[in-house]
């Protein structure tokens, strides 16, 4: 195999372009838009810029975020200063900086829509207006609305999230999220540098009451919403029993990032996904490029995503209903968690990691009900110790005054 066709320029793509291109493969990468404002928050936490560094390192294409300011439902928001800022790109600086990439590797791209592909005896054939393209071996790296629907995950509306938001003209520092307790999903107001993109995501949410609770969040807080650009879009969200039987490869085929249905189906990450899937596959290639190779190549790749993200991402898919959705009679998990940020540093480091990506989903349950059940006991006897404090010197207080005394008692 030397020629692979990769249809699709956004990080998945490009990453997979890159790849292979520096592999020594002759790379075609096609795409209808090229680098585009995709709709997406462009969230890219640390997870992603500590295994990619170079995304960190061009300060003029991102906004550099510290500050979280997190809600849920009525609770009193809490502002959490992250220890790791998450980085906020426009997709179209993001796309542009992994584009160049791919070209600067040896790829060559092309603007182009691809309308469907052809499997002939020596390789594949690539429909577009006017002419076909040739290749030995085929990426498809075309997103969540893949129109290539044969090569890449099979997901139905079950398996996905309803994302809408806005494009906003507007400048702000810091970054919001709010949880609802009717929502499988969560808002988001991220700044970017000369803009801000708003929006909601939620699985088996009601389109109007997600877009109605958005322009009722953005109306409260006095941000003109009504200029600005709508969109809505998919994001991949498989549910449990779906990830083992998620298609991802085929003959003399293999799909990457939202295509194969790779994003985060708890917290909807899917960049850092679409860029690690595109390296794997490139590596997975080069490493079964040849002869009677070719035919391991559907379960060897299988294999590399499970033993790097995959198996985390199917036990996100089982907590994701419960974390958003569960009440234990105190609140869904997020409201607990942020009314209680502000009393216990263990809940504050557990914020810290699940925005930055650094906790991993088979510790999750426990460090959840550890942290909110022993913590949350210990931190209310430490509350109930102040107040008490605070009300046996209020009585001393009262009895200087009144001539009478509190009856004493010991915590
Ligand atoms: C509203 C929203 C907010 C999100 N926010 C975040 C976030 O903050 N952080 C995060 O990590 N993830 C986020 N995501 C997820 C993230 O956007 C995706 O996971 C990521 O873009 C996937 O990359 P990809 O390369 O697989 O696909 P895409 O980025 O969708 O790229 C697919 C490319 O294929 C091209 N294409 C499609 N069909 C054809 C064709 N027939 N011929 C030629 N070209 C074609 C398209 O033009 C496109 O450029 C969000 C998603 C949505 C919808």
């Amino acid at each position: 195999m030397r020629s692979v066709a990769v249809v699709g320029g956004g990080p998945a793509g490009a990453m997979a372009a890159e790849g292979l291109a520096r592999r020594g493969f002759q790379v075609t990468l096609v795409d209808e838009n090229m680098a585009w404002e995709k709709p997406c928050g462009g969230g890219v936490t640390q997870k992603a810029y500590l295994r990619y560094p170079f995304l960190a390192q061009v300060p003029t294409s991102h906004a550099a975020v510290c500050h979280c300011q997190l809600r849920a439902d009525d609770a009193k928001p809490y502002r959490l200063q992250l220890q790791h800022p998450v980085l906020i790109y426009a997709r179209k600086d993001l796309n542009q900086l992994l584009l160049d990439r791919a070209a600067a590797a040896g790829a060559q791209l092309e603007a182009l829509r691809i309308s469907a592909l052809e499997r002939t005896s020596t390789g594949w054939l690539l429909h577009r207006k006017g002419a076909s393209l040739c290749a030995d071996f085929v990426v498809t790296a075309t997103g969540a609305r893949n129109p290539l629907r044969e090569y890449g995950a099979q997901w139905t509306s079950k398996n996905a999230m309803l994302a809408i938001g806005y494009y906003l003209p507007l400048r702000t520092a810091q970054l919001d999220i709010q949880f609802y307790s009717w929502l499988q999903g969560y808002l988001w107001v991220f700044p970017r540098g000369n803009h801000v993109s708003v929006g909601i995501c939620g699985k088996g949410a009601n389109q109007s009451a997600m877009r109605a609770a958005l322009e009722r969040y953005l109306d409260e807080r006095g941000i003109p919403w009504k200029e600005g650009r709508f969109y809505a879009h998919l994001i991949p969200a498989l549910e449990p029993e779906d990830w083992p039987r998620n298609r991802v490869a085929g003959d003399g085929w293999l799909a990457v990032g939202d295509a194969a249905g790779l994003v985060d189906p708890l917290t909807g990450e899917g960049i850092y996904y679409a860029m690690r899937s595109g390296e794997l596959a490139a590596e997975c290639l080069s490493v079964h490029a040849s002869g009677a190779a070719q035919a391991e190549i559907p379960t060897a790749y299988q294999q590399a995503l499970q033993q790097d993200f995959t198996a985390e991402l199917a036990i996100a898919a089982k907590l994701a209903r419960v974390f958003y959705l569960g009440d234990t009679g105190l609140g869904t998990a997020p409201r607990r968690m942020i009314q209680l940020a502000r009393y216990n540093g263990h809940i504050r480091q557990l914020l810290q990691d699940l925005v930055s990506g650094a906790q991993d989903y088979s510790g999750l349950r426990a460090r959840v009900s550890g942290s909110l059940h022993a913590r949350v006991l210990a931190t209310l006897t430490r509350y109930l110790r102040s107040s008490y404090a605070r009300l046996e010197g209020l009585g001393a207080d009262a009895a200087a005054v009144s001539g009478t005394t509190l009856p004493s008692s010991t915590p």
